[in-house]
């Protein structure tokens, strides 16, 4: 088995608690002893059924005392539809009984006094302090055990061994999160016998454990597809950016934006009035359902990158794996300047939600050398994203040909996915109108303003696109 690294460990516990924020425990329970009672009953059992018994069985017996004196065929009748009921049925009555003579009725608080119970094992105690009563604890149950071994968390045969070597590998203060998320995603995507690795957020560090390899061959020839629009496939698409500052400009330039027909719309968050995350998600949904069906792309642009976003990377990277989650858009910008987890975080997130990922960099003050170009796309090909950008500033007469030529390179080196290459400024506006002649899939042409230097007008531009026949 092979393990990941103590920095990767941290890119998963990331992963999670983004793909999980509401990870708590499945059982209904009113106090640590209904809790108690619940996870003994949940042995072999899924939650959801002990949950469809207990209400009857607290309702009959709400306290360790009543349970401690009940008659055990009426019990028995009430879990008949759990596994094991007698063996569990004797047990939680025993259970009942030691902390009604031994602990006033109260469940005990020491893991070791909860392993001396009838029915509770080191699962049992380790949920119950944990849900019960805060105390981190990691509790291995069947999809803990299976998916700490997958991935590579610990590469251990027991169970025992397991949870020791979690709370080794774990921050202590992620450890009851990471046992919830765990059994979360073994319930959803990691199950023990159709793992959904291809929708998997934790594909790029999971080990894969036990598992037939995968064809990590890039299987991408054909053109990315949003709805009837091909990305790729016959001529370059032009996307027209929204850059209104205020809600009220923004409305009326959506009005102008769909009268001018783009295949595609940029919403540029980052020039918007409001820089309130919230904010923009709810202009964000009103703006999807003025869209109608047209694809549109989000894009946060940092200053950084050449934009007006002031947004911490961190804010920033919360803001976008918002709007992945949201669902609200086709295709969502990812700068490539961000730290290399977080672009990876990014790039998953997208694909399990089935978003577009575009993985832009703007390099604004020059045109670096072809090799440089080719490098830097090459690079951003390893990452998997959808749609590689990479935006120059054409400085010098020459500067466009050198970007059309490395985009042109990397294309016919790939073949796929395709590539979104601009040069910018005055001189670089010949990639605008035949860059699609070079591999690029996207021009981006003006509305109401221009969002980047050398953009050209979508009229102007539709006419030299169809003088050029691209
Ligand atoms: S990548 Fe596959 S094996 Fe790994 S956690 Fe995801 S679904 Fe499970």
């Amino acid at each position: 088995m092979a393990k990941v690294k103590t920095s990767e460990i941290r890119s998963i516990i990331e992963v999670l608690r983004r793909a999980y924020p509401d990870a708590d425990c499945a059982l209904e329970f009113q106090d640590p002893f209904q809790l108690l009672v619940s996870v003994v009953l949940s042995a072999q059992t899924t939650d959801k059924s002990v949950n469809q018994i207990t209400p009857i069985l607290f309702s009959r017996f709400p306290d360790a005392t009543a349970l401690a004196e009940a008659d055990p065929v009426e019990v028995e009748g009430i879990l008949r539809r759990i596994g094991m009921y007698r063996t569990k049925a004797k047990n939680i009555i025993e259970l009942s009984s030691i902390l009604s003579k031994k602990f006033g009725g109260q469940v005990p608080e020491q893991y070791e006094t909860l392993l001396s119970l009838p029915g509770v094992g080191r699962k049992t105690a380790n949920v119950v302090l944990a849900v019960g009563f805060g105390v981190p604890r990691i509790a291995v149950d069947t999809h803990v055990f299976r998916l700490s071994n997958r991935i590579g968390l610990t590469e251990e045969s027991d169970v025992t061994k397991t949870e020791e070597a979690l709370m080794t590998a774990i921050p202590v203060a992620d450890w009851i999160m990471m046992h919830h998320s765990l059994i979360l995603h073994g319930r959803s995507i990691c199950s023990a016998r159709n793992p959904k690795c291809q929708n998997c957020v934790l594909l790029p560090w999971c080990r894969r454990n036990g598992l037939e390899p995968m064809n990590t061959k890039n299987t991408t020839t054909k053109a990315i597809e949003i709805g009837d629009l091909k990305l790729g496939s016959g001529t370059v698409k032009i996307c027209i950016p929204l850059v209104a500052t205020t809600e009220m400009e923004l409305w009326k330039e959506v009005e102008a934006v769909k009268a001018a027909t783009p295949d595609l719309v940029e919403w540029r968050a980052d020039l918007c009035f409001s820089k309130e995350p919230l904010e923009l998600l709810r202009i964000l949904k009103d703006l999807r359902g003025k869209m109608q069906q047209t694809p549109l792309l989000f894009t946060y642009r940092s200053k950084r990158e050449g934009g007006e976003g002031s947004l911490s990377e961190s804010d920033y990277m919360d803001l976008v794996s918002s709007v992945i989650r949201s669902k609200l858009v086709d295709l969502v910008d990812v700068e490539y300047s961000c730290a290399e987890e977080r672009i990876r975080i990014l790039l998953q997130e997208s694909a399990s939600n089935g978003i577009i990922s575009v993985l832009s960099s703007h390099r604004l003050t020059g045109t670096p050398s072809q090799r440089k170009m080719e490098a830097i796309l090459e690079h951003m090909l390893t990452y998997g994203a959808d749609l590689p950008k990479l935006a120059v500033m054409a400085v010098e007469d020459d500067d466009v040909l050198r970007l059309l030529a490395a985009s042109e390179r990397i294309w016919k080196k790939h073949g796929m996915p395709p590539l979104i290459t601009i040069s910018m400024g005055d001189k670089g506006r010949l990639s605008r109108i035949a860059g699609g002649q070079f591999g690029s899939c996207v021009t981006f042409a003006a509305g109401n303003d221009p969002s980047a230097p050398g953009q050209i007008r979508i009229e102007q531009l539709r006419n030299a696109l169809s003088i050029l026949s691209l």
